[in-house]
């Protein structure tokens, strides 16, 4: 059998042994494939008999957490980040593209159908070192034969728009006459809605099948795919409307097996001329027919070495029952690199575009969550993210200005013009903390990169134009000291607005001193560039002074006497209690579902640790004690609604020398969307998956953020279950490798310059190339 071929590693394997329909939304999302500009859905090839993936529907804006959309069997989805559409209550987001993977297959007449046909010895598995799917099983045919097949899926990311499959039948007892058609189909819908104005489909030669649409937003996309048999076949074509099929027959004698390839392009006038769509698609088509499949794959499972070779995390563990971190951590180092954009023009949504659902819109799960891991592992792709919003100042601008404020304000959910497309006003015109994200963000990247051209290039202006937003934002109040921001929605979305936001003051003195900072040092490092900006945006560096005087002013709320910063001014007082163990009968389902939303904007629960956030990431600015205070007062309040809210308790835990509760925080980051509880069917939750680094490096691992520390620094917290944690970084442009296990950090210097680091507080030297050990 084929399966005898595979030695499946448990360490690096996502595997399905049976088949379960419950799980097939959610493992389409987990499993799903994709190239940095496109993602693909891990549906299966075949389909399901009666499964329609054009049911329209009104998705109503709301909380998206709390959402339940109509179900299907499985949900199909193509996503070019950069291909969006508009949608009647969603405004702009991404547009689920053509489908291409359809592969039915029938012997002897009969129809393969996961939920109606005789299988057996059923295992499907994502082979993460080589980011290729696979499926296998025994098919007992209503004829009485017995098939064994192979299905094989990759999509290379140097090849961008491609995916690649492959089916093996064997005829295990008796033969059969197989069928396989091959099709492209674009009767689908974005968020129950059709976005496409026009819509062909046709054959394009050498059983070539095609579809042809435009989008609401008027670019072109283009689909095409080829079957190619490896036996003799008798092809045919079939038009179906907005469905084409191309069909091979062949006959296998007993014990005979047959090869199928096929290859799919999906490629749009926002990378391709428009005009030469068709002919370009046909150019990768015979590139991969030419290469051969076995070709394709050697060069696809090379790339991803690569990736592993610099990100991969090792991790031996005693996990509790039911948890294995090393296969969890490998998921989410995974879908961080399939997802990464490589395109400023579009980064990832919070579903890093394994559905619709968060139409592909840019929030600060970007920033916060995700970017840490490219930053300290892949510092190139990093940039892309501040390219990115370089690019969508305009809109900022756009934004300021329709609020009649001066500078650059950026949206909470940003479309590819960078205008916002969040349409309820209590985010869009309150989440603000989003502006300064994107600056922390930014100076985050720098601290660990160095790269001045990008600080004073693009960031320079981001910085200012948002400081100016700030100063604008900020009220004084008779009787009160200072500045203060009112009417804030900080990152617990369950208090919509609410004063000086511990989380949203913080940062936003971040934003405005560091105006006066990274002025300073492009004025003095590159003044050429500095008296560019300053002509472009009109800067005159007597604002400055305002902007230091707002970042003075602006105070995070806090009771010294028991340590705990506020979330916002009288949070103690100004909401009610909430009986949480009382409301919440069954915990596998979300707090909110079981209360109101009337009833959570004035009430204690949180949707998200909001202080703890802070504290999370920045670790270094609070005391010990102002954190164990913050985190015991607030944690009984938090109903983690959000799947955003678990990485910053599992930092914070350790930062505070509580590795018990940052084990049990990190199972619930595993259980989001690689446990046994499928939640991921509408997509998985990116922040998470970003925070799940985060919990494993700045947590476990205990480094501190360049945000925090000029000099390496590591502050060990390894719970009883965790023996052995081994993760490479680079740090300002030093790669090395860091060991903690059995009481001991090792650091293995990989640079050739000497590195100095820290230890707690115990300072250390790594020579280049040394490998240097300090009991922790
Ligand atoms: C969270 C936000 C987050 C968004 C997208 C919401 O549920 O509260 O913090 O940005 O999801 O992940």
């Amino acid at each position: 059998m084929y399966i005898d071929d595979f030695n499946l590693d448990p360490n690096w394997c996502v595997i399905e042994d049976d088949f379960d329909l419950s799980r097939v939304r959610h493992n389409e999302s987990v499993m799903a494939l994709g190239t940095g500009y496109m993602t693909t859905r891990a549906s299966f090839d075949e389909g399901f008999s009666d499964d329609e993936q054009n049911i329209e529907y009104d998705r109503i804006p709301g909380n998206v957490s709390l959402e339940v959309v109509p179900c299907k069997k499985s949900r199909w989805g193509t996503f070019i980040q950069l291909v969006q559409g508009k949608h009647p209550f969603w405004r702009t987001g991404i547009v689920n593209l053509p489908y291409y993977l359809g592969l039915e297959v029938y012997a002897d007449g009969e129809r393969l159908d996961m939920e109606n046909s005789d299988i057996s010895g059923y295992k499907r598995w994502l082979d993460m070192r080589e980011a290729t799917l696979y499926r296998t099983f025994v098919w007992k045919t209503k004829s009485g034969k017995t098939l064994n097949l192979l299905f094989k899926r990759y999509m290379d990311p140097n090849l961008r728009f491609t995916c690649v499959q492959k089916l093996k039948i064997k005829a295990v007892s008796g033969g059969a006459a197989i069928v396989v058609k091959s099709y492209v189909d674009n009767d689908v819908r974005t968020n129950g809605f059709d976005k496409y104005t026009s819509r062909e489909t046709g054959f394009a030669g050498g059983s070539v099948t095609y579809s042809d649409i435009t989008t609401n937003l008027s670019d072109r996309v283009v689909t095409l795919s080829k079957m190619i048999c490896g036996k003799p076949a008798e092809y045919s074509e079939l038009d179906l409307g907005r469905r084409v099929v191309s069909q091979a027959g062949f006959s296998l004698a007993g014990g005979e097996e047959a090869d199928v390839f096929k290859v799919s392009a999906e490629i749009c006038s926002l990378y391709f001329s428009a005009e030469n769509l068709l002919d370009e698609g046909l150019r990768i088509i015979h590139y991969c027919e030419r290469a051969g499949e076995e070709k394709l794959h050697r060069a696809h499972a090379a790339h991803w070495a690569k990736n592993w070779e610099m990100s991969d995390i090792i991790i031996k563990a005693g996990d509790d029952e039911g948890y294995c971190s090393q296969l969890a951590i490998r998921q989410a180092i995974y879908h961080l690199f399939r997802a990464r954009s490589r395109d400023p023009r579009a980064l990832n949504c919070a579903k890093g575009t394994t559905s619709e659902m968060y139409l592909g819109s840019v929030c600060w799960d970007m920033e916060i969550f995700f970017q840490p891991f490219y930053i300290y592992t892949q510092p190139d792709l990093a940039k892309m993210t501040h390219l990115y919003r370089f690019n969508m100042l305009a809109g900022a601008r756009r934004s300021a200005k329709s609020m009649n404020y001066a500078g650059a304000r950026y949206p909470w959910q940003t479309d590819r013009y960078g205008d916002e497309v969040c349409p309820m006003f209590e985010y869009a015109d309150h989440e603000i903390h989003i502006s300064a994200d994107i600056v922390v963000g930014l100076w985050h990247y720098y601290l660990n990169t160095l790269d001045k051209d990008f600080l004073y290039n693009c960031g320079l202006e981001i910085i200012i134009e948002t400081a100016r937003y700030w100063a604008g934002r900020v009220n004084k109040i008779e009787g009160r000291p200072g500045y203060h921001l009112y009417g804030v929605m900080g990152p617990d979305e369950y208090k919509p607005v609410s004063n000086n936001n511990a989380y949203t003051n913080f940062v936003v003195r971040e934003n405005l001193r560091l105006a006066g900072i990274v002025a300073k040092m492009c004025k003095e490092d590159a003044p050429d560039i500095y008296k560019k900006v300053c002509r472009k945006i009109s800067f005159d560096e007597n604002e400055l002074s305002l902007y230091n005087e707002v970042a003075d002013g602006l105070s995070i709320p806090r009771d010294d006497k028991r340590g705990v910063i506020w979330q916002c001014d009288d949070f103690e007082t100004a909401y009610a209690e909430v009986d949480i163990e009382g409301l919440w009968k069954d915990k596998s389902r979300l707090f909110g579902s079981y209360t109101t939303q009337e009833f959570r904007y004035r009430s204690k629960c949180l949707k998200q640790s909001d202080v703890i956030a802070l504290m999370g990431l920045y670790t270094e600015a609070f005391t010990k004690e102002q954190m164990a205070a913050s985190f015991d007062y607030y944690n009984p309040y938090t109903i983690h609604d959000s799947s955003n809210s678990i990485c910053h308790n599992a930092i914070v835990a350790a930062a505070v020398g509580r590795p018990d509760t940052a084990y049990m925080n990190w199972k619930k980051s595993m259980d989001i969307d690689f446990g046994s509880l499928p939640r991921s069917s509408d997509g998985i939750h990116f922040a998470n998956v970003g925070g799940m680094w985060q919990e494993i490096v700045m947590g476990f691992g205990g480094m501190v953020s360049a945000l925090g520390t000029d000099v390496l620094t590591f502050k060990p917290c390894m719970p009883g279950q965790i023996e052995l944690i081994s993760f490479q970084i680079i740090w300002k442009g030093q790669r090395l490798r860091v060991t903690v296990s059995g009481g001991e950090l090792t650091l293995q210097n990989m640079s050739d310059k000497e590195l100095s680091f820290m230890v707690y507080d115990k300072p250390a030297k790594a020579e280049a190339g040394a490998e240097i050990r300090v009991s922790v």
